[in-house]
């Protein structure tokens, strides 16, 4: 051991003497090694050297105690010349390491490799695979009760403790003492409570307001809408406050901050980010603390890594166990941010493997009939359009009849606003199945729209014949007539009966109908092509059924919700996609207002002036989630009030989803045909009605519905020549609610505006968690474009390489792609 060596042993075996606290030395331990490298020329293979550089960046300040301890022990049997040494056993180079660092002589195997030497030093057995999926009461004091409060939060095995991230990090690093707090910041302070009580905030909300102190003065928090925080905050307790700090009456306060009591003086000097942990009542944030910690330090190394060597080097991503302990004792915000992209990068990948794998599925399940559509056909359907394609109507035909024509069958997402004209595309698909000899079938998710589309698509193809449930049409440019039914739930059973069995002996040409046609008795004698309408309201599994009709038909899937592209790429990730961004000329942007309820009087005037004028209005009521019934409720005491006390000489009409088909049927037609001026809806009304006439969508408790909706629903009006406005009223918006009515009266880019949906609510809400048939991401944002097609590239080469995760190397990524869809997969099958 040299001079140099045999100094620093003796102080670290001081600073272990002293309890791990940084005290052996002036200055802290990280200046006193700085220097002893500065001034000592250590040779490039010093041992010494090696375990100074594995020190994270913030240094050996940084690590909490448990780490500390680690890291002394390796050092000291490293400098002593212990046969385990260098301090890290990856050969140099082989692993990525961290980003934005510059290359350090060792590789800094932070907490990865460390525990690895704690096992050398201790003796013990490293802990197996197999451990992570123990209980968590394998874990130091965790009996049933613990147990029984961890799975509530979903934590049931060491596995799940180890992925039981932190909702958010105190920042004990930068501890500011009230004196220094900035206004307008988000800060960290460690305070004591001097008085809290619950108060009245203003003039209706009720909330907590508590004065709290340091040694360097005192400040006013309060927190909205949480009485019950004044029984919770003790006199004189030690509490650790994080937030954003505003000015009141010219004084600091601190504004519903997240808040936790200190428990241990310890956290504060670990001057690090301390992780603090999605709780359930019961369970103290020091348990929480204690039992992750705990599952980290025994089993942390028994985390094995999905991800081949390649991808993560490619990829520039941090080992799996590095990722996962900087996830909970992050060295700094970069390496949390680090941590996260990595553990993002994992979830999405596997989405990936999904999507691509369900895609490959589908299209190597089967031959599809290649649907090629003559020169003369083809002329011939677009001069006998009432109008000319739009050029991205022209384009989206020109994908999916190239799809057609290919014996690998389609599957494809027409997306295009309200309005863009997605039908008579999908118009031209079934004309080229029908030239074919083969069957198409387009599913609507209502009644209504079914019937709709049931008598556009009669007069696209036929020009203007009034039909019944089924008719014959003789498009001049088709040889043969064409057969074209409609099938839905409500059709007397005779009738249904009669048409199914049209469709099955291939009578039928094209069928169209609500999931009456995905149910079981339906089959058909030789579909071809199968297009499901506003996508959104069906679930991964009736696409499924709807595909397993004929044996691998075409797909097209058609949205008039705008998809942000990340959503698209994960959700829609094994559908090609076509957008349809231009509107037919000569329509005019809906003009909107958001109106508050005094207004309401002059909306009335207003519909009644424009219903004067010969045009029709919608008026939805606004949405009742809890039930139908009392959405039926609230809708028909509307329409009386409406046409008691505010419109008694105009013809009003009632639409909700308890209406039989019939009744709903003959109002739509109503309306439609102007026998009625203004339509009371539900939020039925939603998807896909036309009416051209109508010029006023007033929409009544708009804060309750998304943008994606609200925006549908505007898409109701403005579709004929005349102007058209949308009035949206809300009686008490909360600030979110506000900002999306903002944006309601700005913009009219249904892009944007999902773009803004997601942002403001989440996947979830977006598209209706029951359908959405997306896995749950714990990590991964849906807004993360770059990292989204980066899984998407990597997840496409995997499967190209190795089609069945089969290779020994991808074991553990197909058990995790297993794990996550196997859902998803057994709805395919
Ligand atoms: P969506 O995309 O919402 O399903 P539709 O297919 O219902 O839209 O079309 C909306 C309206 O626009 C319909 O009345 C349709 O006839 C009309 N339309 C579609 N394409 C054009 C076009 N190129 N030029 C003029 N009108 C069109
Ligand atoms: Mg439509």
């Amino acid at each position: 051991m040299s001079p140099v060596e045999e100094q620093v042993r003796k102080v670290l075996l001081l600073e272990k003497a002293k309890g791990l606290r940084d005290r052996a030395v002036l200055g802290g331990l990280d200046r006193y090694l700085k220097r002893l490298v500065e001034n000592h020329s250590l040779s490039p293979e010093s041992p010494l050297l090696h375990s100074i550089a594995a020190l994270p960046s913030h240094g050996y300040a940084s690590l909490d105690p448990a780490r500390r301890r680690r890291w002394l022990e390796s050092t000291l049997s490293a400098v002593s010349g212990d046969a385990a040494a260098p301090a890290s056993p990856r050969p140099a180079g082989s692993q990525p390491g961290p980003l934005r660092r510059p290359p350090a002589p060792a590789t800094s195997g932070r907490g990865r490799t460390l525990p690895a030497r704690k096992q050398a030093v201790s003796g013990e057995h490293p802990p197996t695979e197999r451990a992570l999926e123990a209980p968590i009461t394998v874990l130091r004091g965790v009996r049933q009760a613990l147990s029984a409060k961890f799975a509530r939060l979903g934590v049931h095995t060491v596995r799940d403790a180890l992925y039981f991230f932190p909702r958010r990090h105190n920042d004990f690093a930068h501890i500011r003492k009230i004196a220094e707090l900035v206004v307008g910041e988000e800060q960290t302070v460690i305070v004591n409570v001097w008085s809290a009580e619950d108060t009245r905030i203003g003039r209706r909300l009720r909330g907590t307001e508590a004065w709290v102190a340091d040694e360097t003065g005192m400040m006013r928090v309060v927190w909205f809408n949480q009485p019950y925080l004044a029984r919770q905050l003790r006199t004189n307790a030690p509490l650790v406050l994080s937030g954003r700090v505003n000015l009141y009456k010219g004084q600091k306060t601190l504004e519903s901050p997240e808040w936790e009591l200190l428990e241990s003086e310890d956290l504060v000097h670990t001057g690090r980010l301390v992780p603090v942990y999605p709780l359930t009542s019961g369970l103290p944030a020091r348990t929480a603390r204690r039992t992750v910690r705990d599952a980290l330090d025994t089993y942390l190394e028994a985390l094995p890594d999905p991800l081949p060597d390649g991808l993560l080097s490619r990829r520039r991503l941090w080992r799996l166990q590095q990722a996962v302990r900087q996830m909970h004792y992050p060295d700094g915000w970069q390496e949390l941010d680090e941590a996260r992209r990595r553990l993002a990068f994992d979830e999405l990948l596997v989405i990936q493997i999904g999507v691509l794998r369900r895609r490959r599925l589908w299209q190597e399940g089967g031959r599809a009939q290649p649907l090629t559509l003559p020169e003369p056909v083809r002329r011939g359907f677009l001069e006998s359009l009432p109008f000319r394609l739009t050029s991205a109507q022209q384009r989206a035909m020109e994908s999916i009849l190239g799809d057609l024509a290919q014996e690998r069958p389609m599957s494809r997402l027409l997306q295009g606003d309200v309005g863009s004209g997605k039908t008579v595309v999908a118009a031209a698909a079934l004309v080229a199945a029908a030239a074919n000899g083969r069957q198409g079938v387009l599913m609507a998710p209502t009644e209504i729209l079914a019937e709709q589309h049931y008598r556009t698509l009669c007069n696209l193809l036929a020009a203007g014949h009034e039909m019944g449930w089924a008719g014959l049409l003789s498009p001049p440019y088709l040889e043969k007539p064409l057969r074209i039914a409609l099938l839905t739930g409500s059709l007397p059973s005779k009738e249904k009966a009669a048409v199914q069995r049209e469709v099955a002996e291939g009578v039928v040409d094209v069928a169209v109908g609500t999931h009456a046609l995905i149910q079981e008795e339906v089959g058909f004698e030789r579909l071809g092509l199968a297009i499901v309408d506003e996508q959104h309201r069906f679930g991964v599994m009736q696409r499924a059924a709807l595909r397993g009709k004929g044996p691998s038909p075409h797909l097209l899937v058609m949205t008039a919700t705008p998809i942000p592209r990340t959503l698209a790429l994960t959700l829609y990730g094994d559908l090609d996609i076509s957008v349809i961004d231009e509107m037919p000329p000569g329509r005019k942007p809906v003009k909107t207002l958001w109106t508050v309820p005094q207004e309401r009087d002059d909306a009335y005037r207003f519909v009644r002036e424009q219903v004067s004028e010969g045009r029709q209005a919608f008026v939805i009521c606004p949405l009742i989630e809890e039930s139908e019934a009392l959405a039926v409720r609230a809708a028909t005491q509307e329409y009386e009030r409406l046409s008691r006390e505010v419109f008694p000489n105009l013809r009003l009409g009632l639409l909700h989803g308890r209406l039989p088909a019939a009744e709903k049927d003959r109002v739509m037609r109503a309306f439609r045909d102007h026998d009625l001026d203004i339509l009371v809806s539900t939020a039925v009304v939603e998807v896909g009605i036309d009416v051209p006439n109508a010029t006023v969508m007033m929409v009544e408790g708009a804060d309750r519905f998304g943008l994606a909706q609200l925006h549908q629903f505007r898409g109701r009006v403005g579709r004929g020549a005349e102007q058209s406005y949308c009035l949206l009223l809300s009686d008490d918006p909360s600030e979110e609610a506000q900002e999306r009515l903002k944006l309601m009266e700005q913009t009219h880019d249904g892009f944007v505006l999902a773009e803004a949906d997601l942002r403001l609510r989440g996947p979830g809400e977006f598209f209706g968690t029951r359908q959405s048939g997306m896995p749950d991401l714990k990590v991964a944002r849906l807004s993360d474009v770059q990292l989204i097609e980066e899984a998407r590239e990597e997840a496409g080469a995997l499967l190209d390489a190795d089609p069945n995760l089969s290779d020994a190397e991808h074991a553990l990524l197909a058990a995790e792609a297993a794990r996550l869809w196997s859902r998803v997969v057994d709805e395919v099958h």
